[in-house]
């Protein structure tokens, strides 16, 4: 027998899909899509699907504990001998599969089941009170003898947005530093950035029915089959309806994606800005050009298309690409109305990812394609709350709401609203910076929240040295043994999905409840009650008196419309009076939630009680639409009045009377150059390209406790091309060792024509813990985005030698 049913939303990627789970009375869970989940209409993925495979309670972090000596770091420890090879798996590779149609099935895997209590073994079990004072009173110390900027967080994707607000909340306005960054960093950092820079504001413009509407959807740095899969689903059975809808993949490699594309460009690692620049000249020279709309709400053309034109000649030599090739994508993209460019890790992860955001969007706005159904840039961020934590300022360089740290008002209003003490008055360190001052002595306690930076950022060994070093270092997290936990002083047992209570932001600007459906496991606790628990021994117990993730919300919702009046574009400002009630049955909604200032090119995409104004430029799709989203028309908040209308007449006036979240409210085109960017040379002659595969999620600690999951691709793996593999003397499914500057992994081979000539692909997922000497992220230099600070993870020189 099944209990009630508990609406939930996946913990994996961006899209956001929503989950309905069910627990039976023997513990048994099962997962399946939400039908009424405007995010995946009951649709899962592999990993969504084998979610109750994961739910164990083997190696879970169940008690607060606090370590007198800290492992030694990998480059300590380490020896020349291991293998990225996971000894209990078989020894040969699996091929690429196809994509696989996934049930909905239940997995009765019983919560518990399995080898054991993974932490009873360990023996410096602390009580809460002794964890919590220990922590509280070593980040004031370090306050108090070197300053606020003598301490830092680094925080998660992973975390809820109430996680995230009470952390931002502690750290920029009552210790007064800005030193909290997140893992989102090394995810959409650059699309933050180019948006800010294009809009005046962090807004992705785009909603999923744009990518269903589209007559042309391009698929840049982003391999959607496997890291969107319910996106890439929804996009495959609108092409399967409608086979003249038309699709690109730009990306060296030929992934799984190009299954369903019309073309794929093979383009050069970091040739981005180049082709898009070329396609501005070419648009200039077009009659796709949108002239009212540059000049009624946009600056800076001239520039850019100036910029993009002296370029231009070197288009083929940057991007790679025939001629035939870039002429042919160019007359597409000029031909086509409704457009929307998609973008991930392969745009966002570049030493010029935001010149990349940018490129993208002055094509968007030369032609007027933006912020009208089926068309518009589109940022498809990585994990499932980075939005969130964009949000409430979860970035260095932002304060919450998107105010912004830089403006002296903004940081006024923030600090009157939260009568804090202090506010940061500067941005703070980003990821890589945050663990080079880590290294340098500058930190001197760092609190590490629900991530896994041992492997996941580049340099990853000078990372586990300089954590290794940190004189206090606190973790929280779900597991017990990652590549990170062995090196804190104090570790603190987080609540996992399924236990977790609070909301996260998908990709589409839609924020969706995360509840819990079991019972927090020993000790665990939320990571909201865990800041608020250090606030409070911090002297700060007046500001973080919540009691439950509610209360967290409204004030943040309360902050976001906090003498805002439309001057800003994240605005859920009506949702402060939410009770708790309403909060535990809140529906799936998008920002801006407001009846106040919103701007008319966000409204359009908006659930609005209007019904037939939200839709109100749209074709004959869009009607068909209208019927199947029926529900997307009703109100979207019991709290929340009529959103205000649109303007009425047509696409052509579509933003007649919108604005975007400049001084102007004008659009800014960005001037950008394509530049060669060269990693390679005679000692390390090939790209490596990292990214994730199709069945694995981040760091493993999750998706590898499901067998069916790694089943997928089991071990640690290169492609690389076959004449590659020759030249190499390397077999399929032989050992080869990669090396770069700054360290070397040995994994197998996995040979492909898939993968383009002098370049290899490895997965970001196998740790030490999974597999030896496989973290990739050990290869990688720590180049950043000059703008952005994220780390080009995707264009690194290596050599490669069997082993
Ligand atoms: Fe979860 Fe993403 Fe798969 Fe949806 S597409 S089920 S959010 S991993």
């Amino acid at each position: 027998m099944m209990t009630a049913e508990v609406k939930t939303a996946c913990p994996y990627c961006g899209v956001g899909c929503g989950v309905i789970a069910s627990v039976a009375d023997d513990g048994a869970v099962s997962v399946k899509g939400d039908p009424d989940h405007p995010a995946n209409f009951g649709r899962l993925c592999s990993k969504g699907s084998a979610l109750a495979e994961t739910l164990d309670l083997d190696g879970r972090l169940l008690y607060p504990e606090i370590s007198p000596s800290p492992l030694p770091s990998p480059r300590e420890e380490r020896g020349e001998g291991g293998i990225g090879v996971a000894s209990h798996l078989s020894s040969s590779v699996p091929g690429s599969k196809e994509m696989a149609t996934i049930s909905m099935s239940p997995s009765p895997r019983v919560r518990g089941e399995g080898k054991g209590e993974g932490q009873a073994r360990h023996s410096n079990r602390a009580t809460w009170d002794e964890a919590l004072d220990l922590v509280a009173r070593k980040f004031s110390e370090a306050i108090a003898e070197h300053g606020p900027d003598s301490v830092a967080f680094y925080v998660s994707g992973q975390l809820l947005t109430e996680d995230y607000y009470a952390a931002n909340k502690l750290m920029k306005g009552f210790i007064g530093t800005a030193n909290i960054d997140t893992n989102s960093r090394l995810c959409m950092a650059s699309s933050v950035a180019g948006h800010r820079r294009a809009f005046g504001s962090d807004t992705v413009p785009g909603v999923y029915e744009d990518l269903e509407e589209a007559d042309l959807i391009i698929l840049t740095g982003s391999n959607l089959a496997w890291c969107h899969p319910v996106l890439y689903q929804r996009i495959a059975s609108a092409k399967e309806k409608r086979p003249a809808m038309k699709i690109v993949v730009i990306d060296p490699r030929r992934t799984m994606t190009c299954d369903i594309a019309d073309m794929h460009l093979s383009v050069r690692p970091d040739g981005d800005v180049a082709l898009f620049n070329g396609l501005l000249a070419h648009l200039a020279r077009s009659p796709a050009m949108d002239d009212d709309f540059i000049r009624d709400h946009t600056n800076g053309f001239a520039e850019a298309l100036a910029a993009a034109q002296k370029g231009e000649a070197e288009t083929h030599a940057l991007t790679g690409l025939s001629i035939e090739e870039i002429i042919a994508f160019y007359r597409l993209f000029e031909t086509t109305q409704k457009v929307v460019t998609c973008y991930s890790q392969g745009v966002n992860q570049s030493s010029s990812g935001t010149d990349k955001v940018n490129a993208i969007i002055n094509c968007h706005l030369a032609t007027g394609r933006i912020g009208r159904p089926g068309m518009g840039p589109f940022s498809l961020t990585g994990q499932p709350n980075a939005m969130g934590g964009r949000e409430v300022g979860g970035l260095a360089n932002m304060l919450a709401a998107h105010m912004e740290i830089e403006k002296p008002e903004h940081r006024e209003r923030v600090q009157r609203f939260w009568n804090a003490p202090a506010i940061a008055q500067k941005p703070g360190l980003k990821a890589v910076d945050m663990f080079k001052a880590v290294a340098d002595g500058r930190i001197k306690a760092l609190w590490i929240m629900g991530t896994n930076p041992v492997v996941s950022m580049p340099d990853a060994d000078s990372v586990a040295e300089a954590i290794r070093n940190c004189p206090f270092v606190v973790v929280s997290d779900i597991m017990r043994d990652t590549d990170t936990t062995q090196y804190a002083h104090v570790l603190l047992p987080a609540a996992g999905w399924g236990e977790k209570d609070g909301t996260v932001t998908n990709s589409e600007r839609r924020i969706s409840r995360q509840r819990p459906f079991l019972p927090l496991p020993g000790e665990a606790r939320g990571d909201w009650r865990i800041i608020c628990d250090v606030a409070k021994r911090m002297g700060f117990g007046e500001a973080f008196a919540f009691e439950n993730p509610a209360q967290i919300f409204a004030e943040h919702a309360a902050l976001s419309g906090f003498e805002n009046g439309g001057e800003r574009d994240f605005d859920i400002g009506d949702y402060a009076r939410i009770s708790d009630a309403v909060y535990e049955t809140l529906k799936p909604f998008q920002w801006p939630a407001t009846a106040r200032g919103t701007p008319l090119w966000l409204a359009s995409h908006l659930p609005h009680k209007g019904g037939d104004q939200a839709f109100i430029d749209a074709g004959p799709k869009s009607q068909a639409l209208k019927g199947k989203h029926q529900h997307l028309r009703q109100p979207i908040s019991p709290l929340v009045g009529e959103m205000p209308g649109r303007a009425e007449g047509g696409a052509s006036r579509f933003f007649a009377n919108g604005r975007f979240y400049t001084p102007d409210h004008k659009a800014r085109f960005i001037a950008v150059r394509a530049m060669a960017t060269e990693r390679v040379h005679a000692a390390y002659p090939l790209v490596l390209n990292t990214g994730r595969i199709r069945d694995q999620w981040h760091t493993m600690t999750r998706t590898a406790k499901s067998a069916r999951l790694s089943a997928h691709l089991a071990e640690p793996f290169a492609e690389i091309n076959p004449a590659d593999a020759r030249a190499l003397g390397a077999g399929d499914a032989t050992l080869i060792r990669i090396a770069s500057p700054h360290g070397k992994i040995v994994v197998r081979a996995l040979i492909t024509a898939r993968q383009p000539r002098s370049s290899i692909f490895v997965p970001i997922h196998w740790t030490d813990q999974f597999a030896s000497n496989a973290r990739v992220d050990v290869l990688v230099p720590s180049i950043t985005d000059s703008v952005s600070g994220q780390p080009a993870l995707k264009h690194v020189g290596v050599s490669v030698e069997p082993y």
